[in-house]
């Protein structure tokens, strides 16, 4: 009597019991979360799965990635090839249609076979001979390798016996079967033992390939199931303006922040198990790389570890229970106060995140469990947060005074002096209030007035536009300003906006229309780039020349995709050499000044804006130009703090433009100096 398929089907059914045991569970702990909408536009969800899964766009941003593309790309080949490996062990001549006799699929195969394992090999070489910081040497990821390796060796060992034993059709272009099948006749074996060689490494392929689907919800390669849901239920909003909403008046609401792990919702709960715990988000974090307490990675994995410690106590005890639930406290226990502070939302982890994995809006969340439930933050973020409800600025300077920077320049006031104007020119608080932005300011009125563009701006009617209320947790402030700033902004019947920061740019551009502010918004290095183009602005060619290290700024680069802009007016200008730091675009470096950073102590570790303006001095520049005030103001205090201050400036764009500028229109004298005094 022939067991074969018996023994098989109870080694199966043995699987799917672990399997479903440890899935079911799984999926317990994600219906522990809130409910989330991410089944809008299939189309572009599918079109997304097809680039990030299919063809691992953003894990071919780097080069090793060709490893995990090929291991990819391997197991759904070979897992092919293993349908008709178990099926035909099973059950003589058995075909999978269209493959079971193609030389074809068999050469492929047996092709990827050869390069999986040599990605393997890689792979264990890369974990466990380099053992780069942000990959864990540990005795999962050995188990897999090991797994993996053992999978394809006793497949190509069986079908190599089997070709020999009976050959069967199509298996003549495989070369590693027709290797393995010339060695055991090389090896004068009589047939018996051979028959008895073939069944012994099927089961040992079977027994293993079970193994595997068994062990794989209890391992790191639970992603392997959930990152393919993960990015399909990817946020598809404008990167600037993913920040989850949160209903203020919802008067059955608990907390308006995430104090429990049950409170993130279903898709931020799937973030954790979708995790491949590569650490390219930690490997690109200013604040993990900076010393601080946060990685993205980590965090990800605690959240992991807790939600599994909690759902289990949850199933014993139902959820009624959960108030008796004796574990760790998420804010304070399982994720410290400093780690939820460190972020600065530079969206560098999202952006090299292969899963998609959102971060950002966890850290907010429990931002805003602190700020909104519990009325616990740091002094400084308090205070920034006190002068943004009296003064509408985080400065907390007389909200009266905001519109005096211009008053010399005659700027016109948007429903006082100036209708119709083609732009409104939002100069944000820094432009405002900042000594050293103001300068910058001037440049942008000095610039546009010499391309003829009509602007007004806001005067003191204008406030802070609400993005570092938002970043730090403050959400009810932040919707205050917003609804503010949008209701006078309808009432002028305001429609094209240029922002001076590009901070302003996201929230007005990207997050306003949440409250009913639809605006087209551009950022000043946008309006000047067109401007150069339709041959508005001509430079001077008699100035000395610039080395300038150009800095892209979070939130006009990786938040809104504007790379080429300020590039483009710095090659415009003759004299200037555009210098690019090693990090730049998408893996630029952050300044240290985002998410609410800016008004806040950074404690521990070396100064992100340090290791910054590091970066940029490798490529010996004269000045670094920037985009933000922001990032002007962490960049100015970096080059202090190396001394390097007397030799490189830090200037915005605009300032530099506005030093080249060939001056055709009438632009006054005093001006000219102002200007450039500020460069
Ligand atoms: S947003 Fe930036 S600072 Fe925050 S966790 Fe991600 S990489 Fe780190
Ligand atoms: S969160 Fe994303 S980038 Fe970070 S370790 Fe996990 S999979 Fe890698």
């Amino acid at each position: 009597m022939d067991y074969t398929l018996p023994v098989f089907l109870a080694e199966l059914a043995a699987a799917l019991a672990v399997f479903g045991y440890a899935l079911r569970r799984r999926l317990r702990h994600l219906l522990l979360g809130r409910p989330e909408n991410r089944l809008d536009s299939i189309g572009r969800r599918i079109w997304g799965f097809i680039g990030l899964v299919l063809g691992q766009r953003k894990v071919l941003k780097e080069k090793f990635g060709i490893v995990h593309l090929v291991i990819f790309w391997g197991f759904i080949v070979i897992s092919l090839g293993t349908l008709q490996f178990v099926g035909e062990g099973l059950k003589e001549g058995f075909t999978l249609p269209f493959l079971g006799s193609n030389p074809y699929f068999y050469l492929v195969k047996d092709i990827f076979s050869i390069m999986v394992l040599g990605a393997v090999a890689a792979a264990a070489f890369r974990r466990y001979v380099i053992r780069p910081e942000r990959l864990e040497a540990n005795l999962d990821a050995a188990i897999i390798l090991a797994m993996i390796t053992g999978l394809i060796v006793t497949e190509l060992v069986s079908s190599g016996l089997a070709q020999l034993l009976h050959a069967a059709p199509g298996r003549e272009m495989a070369p590693v079967y027709n290797l393995v099948a010339g060695l055991a006749a090389a090896s004068g074996a009589g047939k018996e033992v051979l028959l008895v060689q073939q069944k012994v490494w099927w089961w040992m392929h079977v027994t293993l390939l079970l193994g595997f689907l068994a062990y794989i919800p209890y391992s790191k390669h639970m992603h392997l199931l959930a990152a393919p849901f993960n990015v399909f239920l990817r946020n598809l909003k404008p990167r600037g303006g993913q920040i989850n909403p949160v209903n203020l008046e919802d008067e059955e609401a608990e907390e308006f922040g995430v104090s429990r792990v049950e409170s993130f919702t279903r898709k931020q709960l799937l973030d954790l198990y979708a995790c491949a715990e590569c650490g390219r988000c930690q490997d690109n974090c200013p604040a993990y790389l900076s010393g601080k307490s946060l990685s993205p990675k980590q965090l990800i994995h605690k959240l992991k570890d807790h939600l599994s410690e909690k759902g289990d106590a949850l199933a014993r005890a139902g959820k009624d229970g959960i108030k008796d639930f004796a574990g760790k406290e998420l804010i304070g226990e399982v994720v410290s106060e400093d780690e939820i502070w460190a972020c600065t939302t530079c969206y560098s982890c999202q952006e090299q995140c292969p899963v998609t994995n959102e971060h950002i809006n966890k850290i907010i969340d429990m931002r805003r469990s602190l700020v909104m439930d519990r009325g616990e933050f740091p002094q400084e973020a308090v205070l920034a947060c006190r002068n943004m409800e009296k003064n509408f600025n985080p400065w907390g300077i007389g909200w009266y005074s905001r519109g005096e920077w211009s008053k010399d320049l005659g700027v016109k006031v948007a429903g006082v002096d100036q209708p119709g104007a083609e732009y409104l020119y939002w100069v944000g608080c820094a432009g405002s209030f900042d000594d050293r932005s103001r300068k910058i300011a001037r440049s942008m009125v000095k610039i546009m007035r010499e391309a003829g563009i009509t602007f007004s701006v806001l005067g003191s009617e204008e406030k802070c536009c609400g993005d570092s209320a938002r970043r730090m947790g403050n959400e009810y402030l932040f919707q205050t300003l917003a609804a503010e700033n949008v209701s006078l902004l309808n009432e002028l019947g305001v429609t094209r906006i240029v922002t001076h920061c590009p901070h302003c740019l996201n929230t007005l551009k990207n997050e306003y229309p949440a409250f009913g502010g639809n605006f087209e918004v551009i950022h000043h290095t946008q309006l000047i780039a067109g401007l150069i183009s339709q041959g508005r602005l001509q430079f001077r060619e008699d100035l000395e020349g610039l080395r300038v290290a150009y800095h892209d700024s979070c939130y006009l680069g990786r938040y809104n995709g504007e790379y080429e802009a300020p590039r483009k007016i710095l090659r415009a200008i003759p004299g200037v050499i555009l210098l690019e730091a090693r990090r730049n675009r998408g893996r630029s470096f952050c300044c240290g000044a985002g998410g609410g950073r800016m008004w806040m102590e950074e404690h521990g570790g070396m100064r992100i804006n340090g290791m910054r303006v590091d970066q940029l001095l490798e490529k010996g520049p004269e000045a670094v130009g920037v985009n933000c005030p922001f990032c002007l103001t962490m960049i100015d205090d970096g080059l202090k703090a190396r001394e390097a201050e007397e030799k490189v400036s830090a200037m915005d764009v605009s300032e530099i433009v506005a030093r080249y500028l060939e001056y055709r229109a009438a632009a006054d004298e005093e001006e000219d100096t102002a200007v450039e005094k500020a460069s």
